[in-house]
């Protein structure tokens, strides 16, 4: 998987010691290429990993093509100008008392000689480094380029001569050696290093102080060194993150928020309405969220549960309370599409409850109105009347709702649907949307559940709510991978998809691109949520969100376009009324289509992702994902959420040119096997790496971790968890702790750069 080698992202930080007065030039200038331009920023760097030498051996035990290192002492040194290539040849003979070996270097530059001469000296003993090889002319033990240093005949000496050595994930353009020299440069002035950690926490933990921890990071003695200075560097990131959640619940706390207490009538009347009952789970998590919505304080909640669990009427519910308490609830989608379904699937729900001012109306009835960014200025007038005035209890849209300057009478809450499509921090900008000074309860929904200690590492500070059941009349799905190196699977797949149609269900088929010469499909014009997704990614060590997965086919992905096509020519689909959806159409167009699909009259959708999340046909059956290696493993798991959500069990087929048994191919198959959300982010979370999930499920401060793992460091984020906030409590404003509250700052930036702070 590529993984972004930019440290651009880690340069935004802290008001450290600018590099350049420390370093020689040309390191500096390496370094300010690689993008980190001040110490604190470059000692915090993290090694990729660490190369152990070979132990040191007498030099008749080595082979030819060995990673050897051996002490030696230099016999002699010569040089001469090369007479068949350009540049000086220089050979040092050395031996290690009983055996010869020459170091043989090719220099193009006189200089080069010079260095070498001046640092090999006769007679002298040293530490060689590099790979053994035989010299085609003389039949000797050779090595070429060799690492060496002056050995000191000192146990420390040669503990110092076997040490790892660390290798940092670098561009091409900056040497391992350069970024060597740089860090112990940097080490000599490790008392200008910002000091992040409070000293009791570094005392009461039995942390190595930083100072020591960096030295035993980037020049490390020992396995013992790097492990203690790793948990200092990890400790102190848990800490920051830690104390970033610590003081948003204490601003939190300080902040007013509308008590929404009413119990009636909209919500019991909804509850009356509803065709099902709600399960066990939804009960009691929907009185969780009525308990902290009571509060005079602005809770954050984090409602998650798989596809399909119900969460969006638990939203309703409460959005229903903070009407009936007199206020108003917005509900936001990451995309136009998306916010239109809200508005009908609501609207359905409520029925006579939404039709205030209406003759079928009930007497307690509130308005539910969608503004999006593509309704007629009439339109959007009327809305906008109704949201100011106060007449819509209950606004969708997309969110830019937040960004634009929408005044709400009172708005009282607001629920985000599919969380991972927002920055964590665009939450902050609800909070001047409050009526009188107070700040809007908030809801995030999502779909993605991720571990206990991933969650507390990324959100920190919001309350998790997880719904674990779905419903029991939903069908639920059955997922088989397709490989269409057997073309009898294909068939039988498409076989099945028209089986379904004819027996009146409906299918989707979902494509990585709108054509096959390459266009991807962005999402929806001038939306940035779906742009968010896509992620331009400068995060220090994080892939980009949607690399899919190893093993990539080599074929052009498919596209809406031409599938669209190849299958209304397909025998087993005869007949069958097929339709697109991207993100190219026009918003009536798309909306036109999605109406034909409720309404039964396409049998088959040939689309983009733009239907992954929350589109909702209850009669759809099939979902198809063509090349399904291309895409995510949540997203995957979304796209097949969409069938089987009424009464029809729902088949979901990984369709995939990849070789059977490639990982890709293996991939798929445990992605199909894994039954729910939960047990694909365990999956995924062991194949990847928490920081890679937690990248792609949470924009913002999730997409920065650096040395946190969330599994294998659970433990410590407790632990920073209670130190952090044990912080804050005693010193709200870190007045006591400037450099903490930098550090904080620095990496608010870097996880978000457009959004201001408090
Ligand atoms: P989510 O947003 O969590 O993916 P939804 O809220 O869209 O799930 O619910 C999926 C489907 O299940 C919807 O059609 C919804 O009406 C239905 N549903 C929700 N709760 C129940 C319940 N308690 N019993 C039966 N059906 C339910
Ligand atoms: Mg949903």
């Amino acid at each position: 998987m590529a993984r972004s080698t930019s440290a651009a992202a880690a340069s935004a930080a802290p008001p450290g010691t600018a590099l350049k007065e420390l370093l020689p030039p040309k390191e500096a200038k390496a370094m300010a290429g690689f993008g980190v331009r001040d110490l604190d920023t470059m000692l915090r760097f993290p090694p990729r990993r660490y190369t152990r030498p070979a132990p040191l051996r007498a030099l008749d035990e080595i082979a030819e093509g060995e990673e050897m290192s051996a002490v030696v002492q230099v016999v002699s040194v010569r040089d001469r100008r090369m007479r068949s290539r350009y540049g000086f040849l220089l050979e040092a003979v050395v031996t290690d008392g009983d055996h010869e070996l020459t170091l043989t270097f090719f220099l193009p530059k006189d200089h080069m000689v010079h260095w070498h001469r001046q640092n090999l000296v006769e007679g002298r003993w040293y530490t060689v480094y590099g790979n053994a090889g035989i010299n085609s002319r003389t039949g000797q033990r050779q090595l070429t380029h060799p690492r060496y240093e002056p050995y000191e005949g000192t146990p420390e000496g040669r503990a110092r001569a076997e040490r790892p050595l660390p290798v940092y994930p670098l561009k091409k353009t900056i040497a391992q050696g350069t970024m060597r020299d740089a860090t112990l440069h940097g080490l000599e002035h490790t008392e200008l290093l910002s000091r992040v950690l409070p000293e009791d926490v570094i005392r009461r933990r039995g942390l190595l102080p930083l100072d020591q921890a960096v030295a035993g990071v980037h020049h490390p003695l020992t396995e013992q060194d790097i492990t203690a200075g790793m948990a200092h560097l990890v400790t102190e990131e848990a800490f920051v993150l830690q104390a970033i959640f610590a003081r948003r619940r204490a601003q939190d706390a300080r902040t007013p928020a509308p008590a929404l207490r009413a119990t009636g009538p909209l919500q019991g009347a909804l509850e009356e309405r509803l065709p099902f009952e709600l399960t066990d789970g939804q009960r009691e998590v929907g009185a969780q969220i009525d308990e902290r919505l009571a509060r005079e304080h602005p809770t954050s909640v984090l409602l998650q549960g798989d596809v399909g669990s119900g969460k969006t009427v638990i939203a309703l519910r409460a959005m229903l309370r903070a009407v009936d308490s007199g206020h108003q609830a917005a509900l936001l989608a990451p995309t136009e599409v998306l916010a239109e379904q809200h508005h009908r699937t609501l609207t359905a729900m409520l029925g006579e409850l939404a039709r205030a001012g209406q003759l079928d109306g009930h007497p307690d009835a509130t308005r539910v109105r969608l503004l999006t960014g593509s309704q007629r200025t009439a339109a959007r007038r009327e809305t906008l009347l109704d949201v100011t005035s106060g007449q819509a209890g209950i606004v969708i849209g997309t969110h830019a709702l937040l960004t634009e300057s929408v005044e709400f009478a009172s708005l009282g809450l607001v629920v985000i649907d599919e969380q991972h499509r927002f920055g964590v921090d665009h939450r902050r900008r609800l909070r001047t949307k409050g009526p009188d000074g107070m700040s809007p309860h908030v809801v995030v929904m999502t779909a993605t559940p991720i571990p206990r200690t991933a969650a507390l590492a990324t959100v920190g500070d919001l309350d998790v709510l997880t719904l674990r059941e779905s419903p029991g009349r939903r069908a639920g799905v059955t997922s088989y991978v397709v490989p269409e190196q057997q073309p009898a699977w294909e068939q039988r797949m498409w076989a099945r998809a028209g089986e379904e149609i004819a027996a009146g269900r409906q299918v989707f088929v979902v494509c990585p691109r709108i054509e096959e010469d390459g266009t991807e499909d962005t999402g929806e014009p001038g939306e940035d949520g779906a742009e968010s997704w896509r992620g331009e990614d400068g995060a220090l060590l994080a892939p980009p969100p949607e690399t899919g997965m190893a093993g990539q086919t080599i074929l052009p992905p498919r596209g809406v376009v031409e599938t669209a096509e190849r299958l209304a020519a397909r025998p087993e689909l005869a007949g069958a009324r097929i339709g697109i959806l991207h993100g190219r159409l026009a918003p009536e167009e798309k909306q036109q289509v999605m109406d034909e699909v409720q309404a039964g009259r396409i049998d088959l959708l040939v689309a983009t992702t733009v239907i992954e999340v929350g589109v909702d046909v209850p009669n759809a059956s099939v979902m198809v994902m063509l090349d399904a290696e291309r895409f995510g493993v949540s997203q995957l798991h979304q796209l097949r959420g969409r069938v089987g959500r009424g009464e029809h069990p729902g088949i979901a087929f990984l369709d995939t040119r990849t070789d059977p048994g490639s990982p890709a191919a293996e991939h798929l198959a445990s992605i199909a096997e894994a039954a729910d959300g939960f047990a694909l982010a365990e999956l995924d979370l062991a194949r990847r790496g928490a920081g890679d999930l937690v990248g792609e499920v949470q924009s913002g401060l999730g997409r920065t971790l650096r040395h946190l793992d969330v599994i294998r460091d659970a433990a410590v984020i407790e632990q920073a968890r209670e130190d952090a906030f044990a912080v804050l409590a005693a010193d709200p404003e870190l007045e006591g702790h400037p450099q903490l509250a930098a550090a904080i700052d620095a990496r608010l930036r870097d996880a978000d750069p457009d959004v201001e702070r408090s």
